[in-house]
């Protein structure tokens, strides 16, 4: 009897790109090119740690696609971290840069670590080794790190002082996501969320959504989801329910954040707030509300739940928190998918202005910053919606599509080498 096993993160990552491949008709050479990554460079480097011991660190640095410019994509520090991964993760920074139009390919790296049990003096010896350890395929040109889980602006730091030291003068544009006084951008902190929320107005304007006041539920707390909850209270629409890794608190005439924010600084999540009755993570999904908003972790949304969701649009903020096998129940029931690979891009569109903003060497006010996210990101979500609708796909499918023929199209136009 055949055993079946379950794919790994690159398998699934290349069948999403074969079904984007099929609805295309991409021919058989230019499949094979954009199948596989370009490059992968493992390393395992030294570090000495606070009690003057030597502990021994794997990372990776992976670029599956130069075509359209320099690749980009985030450093991640965790645990729980292998090659396959990260190989699936750059893979989707190509697509995620590609549907935004970004003129970049798509990388990813990572340090099998748990950041929460060094210190930061540990922490900094760390990144920098890494950093010299990748500097051979890193830099403003060639491929630009930006923060990831694990890791945060800080980290960032350290990495373009590594390079700046190394070059002998400092190359701001060599990574984003850093601290403003070192050339990070206004608005980076909160552009995941404000490009969720942007995203999430269009949705609704899409769906004729006449209710008075739209209610939403925020699955996760954090960067992502604390961003896009306030912004869409700002907004007009009523949050009504949100959750971190303890639980969750809902109230059906509307959360306030302020005094929210306030318990949860105090108590360190948001769950036993006063003015509400705490929900599962499991509940959270399944609330009767206008708008779901998944920004915790991935596969929340299963074959197993996607059933039972009643809301009508969901803006999947959190990378993967939709499961394939929900996508298609989704679609029959006619709730809206913002996908994560638009949902989510705020934050690599806006580390693309901070490093046109350091190239150029001139700042642009957070203003001008949101105004341009607003921009780009809005296009992108029409021309996927054109697409899904013409081509009568999900949006995520769309998403694929699109992106990989601006990739498949660079990379004909520019010939096979030499
Ligand atoms: P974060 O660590 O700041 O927040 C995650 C939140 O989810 C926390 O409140 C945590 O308590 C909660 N959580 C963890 N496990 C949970 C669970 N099982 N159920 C419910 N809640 C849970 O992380 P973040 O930066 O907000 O990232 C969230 C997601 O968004 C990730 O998938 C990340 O890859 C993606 N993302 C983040 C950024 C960014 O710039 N921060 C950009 C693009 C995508």
């Amino acid at each position: 009897m055949a055993v079946e096993t379950r794919a790994s993160a690159f398998q699934t990552a290349q069948r999403r790109f074969d079904a984007a491949a099929d609805v295309i008709g991409l021919s058989d050479d230019a499949r094979r090119g954009l199948r596989d990554v370009k490059r992968e460079l493992t390393v395992h480097f030294p570090v000495r740690m606070d009690d003057a011991s030597v502990r021994v660190f794997t990372g990776w640095r992976v670029q599956h696609n130069i075509s359209r410019g320099p690749a980009k994509g985030g450093i991640r520090y965790h645990p729980n971290i292998n090659l396959d991964l990260v190989k699936a993760l750059a893979m989707l920074m190509t697509w995620k840069c590609a549907a935004v139009g970004l003129p970049y390919g798509g990388s990813k790296g990572a340090v099998a670590c748990d950041p929460n049990k060094l210190s930061m003096s540990e922490l900094e010896h760390l990144t920098r080794r890494y950093a010299t350890e990748i500097a051979i395929l890193i830099g403003p040109e060639k491929d630009i790190p930006a923060p990831d889980m694990g890791t945060n602006p800080q980290v960032m730091a350290w990495i373009m002082d590594t390079i700046s030291m190394h070059s002998g003068h400092s190359v701001t544009a060599s990574v984003t996501g850093k601290p403003v006084d070192v050339g990070g951008s206004e608005g980076r902190i909160d552009a995941p969320g404000r490009g969720a929320t942007y995203l999430t107005l269009e949705g609704l304007k899409y769906l004729h959504v006449d209710e008075e006041t739209p209610t939403v539920a925020v699955q996760g707390y954090g960067q992502v989801g604390r961003s896009t909850a306030r912004l869409l209270a700002e907004a007009g629409v009523k949050v009504v329910a949100v959750s971190d890794s303890r639980g969750g608190v809902y109230n059906p005439n509307g959360l306030d954040l302020g005094a929210l924010e306030e318990h949860r600084q105090v108590r360190g999540g948001v769950t036993g707030f006063k003015k509400a009755d705490n929900v599962t993570n499991d509940e959270i999904i399944e609330l009767p509300v206008t708008v779901l908003v998944p920004a915790a972790v991935q596969d929340q949304i299963t074959g197993e739940n996607a059933g039972r969701i009643r809301a009508r649009l969901i803006t999947e903020g959190a990378n993967a928190a939709i499961s394939p096998e929900a996508d298609p129940i989704l679609h029959d029931r006619n709730i809206f998918v913002v996908p994560d690979i638009i949902a989510n891009a705020g934050g690599v569109i806006v580390s693309y202005f901070e490093w046109v903003q350091d190239l150029q060497a001139f700042f642009w006010e957070e203003e001008e910053i949101n105004t341009k996210l607003h921009h780009v990101i809005t296009r992108a979500f029409y021309e996927i919606l054109h697409t899904s609708v013409n081509k009568r796909i999900d949006m995520r499918l769309a998403a694929y599509a699109l992106a990989v023929q601006r990739v498949a199209n660079a990379t004909t136009v520019r010939g096979i080498y030499p």
